[in-house]
């Protein structure tokens, strides 16, 4: 990869390399690589060469990629994922839909959704720090086939 970006504007992401640990910058591309979300322990797993060797590491490296928005924690699942929201500035709120069949996972992310979710906590007082939808279902390949 020799960095040419000459396609359009170059924006810059909120959540590049710069400025993450070693371990940070591994997990964080064992979870760009991964096709689905990945537990800590595959994370583990596939870091071992790297020189992790215990899920602490890993946990370390997650919670900080977490705060900064660059990874989401999926509760449900009990897994991981890289944010692949383009214009990701670590966004309060995050909704996933997750294919209950294949495993698939598509995080959608609207303004006016975060803005609706806030005003609607607000009016019982509640201030929002950071919230995560997870929608479950089926996606649209898995709807043609069934
Ligand atoms: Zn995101
Ligand atoms: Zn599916």
């Amino acid at each position: 990869m020799s960095g040419d970006t000459s396609s359009g504007h170059s924006h810059t992401h909120g959540h590049g390399p710069a400025g993450l640990t070693r371990n940070q910058s591994l997990v964080l591309s064992a979870l760009e690589r991964a096709k689905a979300p990945l537990s800590a322990y595959t994370i583990l797993d596939q870091l071992r060469d790297d020189g992790f060797r215990a899920p602490p590491q890993v946990y370390r490296a997650l919670d900080k990629l977490v705060e900064m928005g660059a990874v989401h924690r999926l509760e449900s699942l009990n897994a991981f994922v890289a944010c692949r929201h383009p214009d990701c500035d670590g966004h309060e709120t995050a909704a996933f839909a997750i294919c209950e069949t294949c495993g698939q996972v598509t995080e959608l992310n609207d303004s006016e959704f975060s803005h609706h979710l806030r005003d609607l906590a607000a009016k019982v007082g509640f201030a929002v720090r950071k919230s995560t939808v997870e929608l479950r279902g089926t996606c649209a390949t898995c709807q043609a086939v069934a």
